[in-house]
């Protein structure tokens, strides 16, 4: 069964459902539209996963603070993760999986304020399917692309409804909300208040990786590279379809993050 039918399914079964949106999604939606969406399409409830990000800095910052000497190499992109799984397994160990990703301290958080419910991310990744189901199958998580939804949304005649302006999350936290673009987590997370510039890299595009890695390798001043492989980050994933340049998504993304109405 694909996606698109579990999740037809479960809407069907009227399963309860939370909808956890990753913060790439103003590329493609308003506020509240989103909401207005997933809950017309029978989500309870719909959070943002900006609200997971948190948490994930927060790891990240204590990790940092609490191991003076220490060496990482972010883990929230699914794709870097395989990708030093498979080429570079020598590089594991600087993994910081002691941080959970946004999409994993998300489902933990509706797990927990929301016992018995499904966490169903909603995303801009492919491979994040594979986090779910290989790495935290115990979070009994659904991943669907934002290119799945919008199938869903138009078969069930929901692509064009108008935004209810009453509409909310039901979590949602909004300095993370920059997550998605290259260097989101550095700027949000508070790090850059202890750590030197050149003690950071912040890098995205799968062609850049190995150089990294060797940079990181050679460079022992480096104590936090943060990784994505996307060129761009997350607002150029594969379940993104937008007309718009990566420079303008990213702009979406900023707008969205700045206006005080979405606080
Ligand atoms: S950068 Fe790309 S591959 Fe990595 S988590 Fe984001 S969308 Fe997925």
């Amino acid at each position: 069964m694909t996606d698109i039918e579990q999740l037809k399914t479960l809407l069907e079964k009227k399963e309860h459902l939370v909808a956890m949106v990753a913060p790439s999604f103003p590329i493609m939606y308003g506020y509240p539209e989103i909401v207005t969406k997933l809950k017309a399409l029978g989500f309870e409830y719909v959070v943002e996963v900006s609200a997971g990000a948190k948490k994930t800095n927060e790891a990240v910052a204590k990790l940092l603070k609490a191991n003076p000497e220490s060496r990482f190499i972010t883990s929230p992109c699914a794709s870097f993760v395989r990708y030093v799984r498979t080429k570079h397994p020598e590089f594991l160990k600087y993994l910081a999986f002691q941080a959970d990703s946004p999409m994993v301290a998300t489902a933990k958080i509706v797990h927990e304020t929301y016992p018995d419910y499904k966490p169903v991310f909603i995303g801009p990744c492919v491979v994040k399917k594979l986090e779910a189901s290989e790495d935290y199958p115990e979070l009994n998580m659904l991943v669907l692309t934002y290119r799945e939804l919008e199938q869903i949304l138009k078969e069930k005649n929901l692509s064009t409804i108008a935004a209810n302006p009453n509409d909310k999350f039901d979590i949602s936290e909004g300095p993370t909300r920059i997550y998605p673009f290259d260097g989101g987590l550095t700027e949000s997370s508070g790090i850059r208040s202890f750590l030197k510039d050149d003690e950071i890299r912040i890098i995205s595009g799968y062609k850049n990786c190995e150089a990294t890695l060797k940079e990181f390798e050679e460079n022992k001043k480096i104590r936090f590279v943060d990784i994505l492989f996307c060129e761009g980050g997350c607002i150029n994933g594969p379940g993104v379809s937008s007309p718009l340049s990566v420079p303008d998504r990213k702009k979406k993304v900023l707008e969205y993050a700045g206006s005080s109405k979405n606080a």
